[in-house]
């Protein structure tokens, strides 16, 4: 992770309605020079600047199509505004507002250990051939060994899309895997995975601190699926013993989680879903229809103040936040702009030119395969 400097003074004494107003001025300055970027975790003091909001997967999608813009300013964190770099033209600057505002779940895995983990199943699985398929939330390094391997990132919105095009021939258009390394998550390939009609036994665990992941050839030939031992520490901290205690508060209450939570949460939810995907059904949901929602605070916060005729209540009592995009503050998004209408750029985010090459062909094919707009249904 990287380390950001605080800004001192004026920043740390400036009242909210300063740094407000010197934002929606430098926004109108700068016009369609400028455009941000806001993922749905975001705090809603940032997320009030955002030109367009989404997951990664939308926000993706939506950088590599800002051709207008000259800055596009990522309030989000920093794996996020690497591939807003590698989707958007030479000429276009990305900038993070805060360089602290990295993902534990990402740095999980980096290229060195993804390349010695593909060497090693490699050597274990008799021959067989294995397409690693990376979660979006990872470096640009490890993109690039998962494109130079042939495969390709997802995100929670469309990972049964990448998974399939994996798994399928590569003579009816797949990569022709018949083994998936997935990393750095190990929770949302296996939830996928048991969607696709796939069993627990079908999923081994690969250990990064241990020889061979930890895996004898026996494991690793008998598993479709080889999931490296990461998770995000927001979404692991969900249980099936809170999923009881709302049930039992609010009888009737329906159950939606994110795919990156455990197992067995996802399994004794009533739902599972990507951001975009809980977003829609909450709001597709009937008035009076009551939801735990088991994902990022701010995200659950919002839903439930925008529908305000249905109950919409966080899965925990206590607040799953991600902190490291909570980093990102209209204070640091204020200073970005200050510079900006300057003329400096500063927390420019960019990915090395032989790295993005190899990376864009996993993310490119991460981009091209679509998702499916529905959650889905566990009971
Ligand atoms: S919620 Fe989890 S996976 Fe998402 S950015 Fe935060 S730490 Fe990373």
């Amino acid at each position: 992770m990287l380390f950001q400097e605080p800004l001192g003074e004026p920043y740390e004494s400036m009242t909210f309605d300063q740094l407000d107003e010197r934002i929606r001025a430098h926004k109108a300055r700068l016009g369609d020079r400028l455009v941000i970027l806001g993922h749905h975790y975001q705090q809603d003091d940032v997320i009030r600047y955002a030109d367009f909001t989404g997951d990664s997967l939308r926000l993706a999608r939506l950088a590599g199509q800002q051709h207008k813009a000259r800055y596009i300013v990522f309030c989000g964190v920093h794996f996020m505004a690497e591939s807003a770099d590698m989707l958007t033209g030479d000429d276009q600057i990305v900038i993070l507002p805060d360089l602290s505002a990295g993902c534990s779940m990402a740095d999980m895995t980096d290229a060195t250990d993804l390349q010695t983990c593909l060497d090693e199943v490699a050597a274990l699985a008799g021959g067989a051939r294995i397409v690693p398929i990376t979660y979006v939330n990872s470096t640009a390094a490890v993109k690039a060994v998962t494109g130079r391997a042939g495969g390709a990132c997802c995100t929670s919105g469309n990972c049964r899309t990448v998974l399939e095009w994996a798994l399928r021939s590569e003579a009816d258009g797949g990569a022709g895997a018949q083994k998936i390394l997935a990393a750095p998550d190990q929770h949302l390939v296996r939830a996928t995975a048991l969607d696709m009609g796939y069993g627990l036994d079908d999923c081994v665990v690969y250990r990064p601190t241990e020889l061979n992941g930890g895996l004898t050839a026996e494991q690793v030939q008998a598993a479709t699926f080889i999931l490296w031992e990461g998770y995000c520490s927001v979404h692991q901290e969900f249980t099936v013993e809170q999923i009881a205690h709302r049930r039992r508060q609010y009888p009737g209450i329906q159950v939606i989680v994110h795919p990156e939570c455990p197992i067995d949460v996802v399994q004794a939810a009533d739902l599972h879903g990507s951001t975009e995907q809980i977003i829609r059904t909450i709001a597709e949901a009937a008035p009076g229809s009551k939801w735990a929602v088991g994902t990022e605070v701010n995200l659950v916060n919002r839903l439930a103040n925008r529908h305000t005729d249905r109950l919409v209540v966080n899965l925990a009592d206590h607040h799953c936040l991600c902190s490291t995009m909570y980093r990102i503050d209209p204070a640091h998004l204020c200073w970005a702009l200050d510079n900006l209408v300057e003329g400096r750029v500063v927390n420019r985010v960019t990915v090395a030119p032989d790295i993005k090459a190899d990376a864009l062909i996993a993310l490119d094919r991460m981009v091209n395969l679509q998702g499916v707009t529905a959650a889905t249904r566990t009971r």
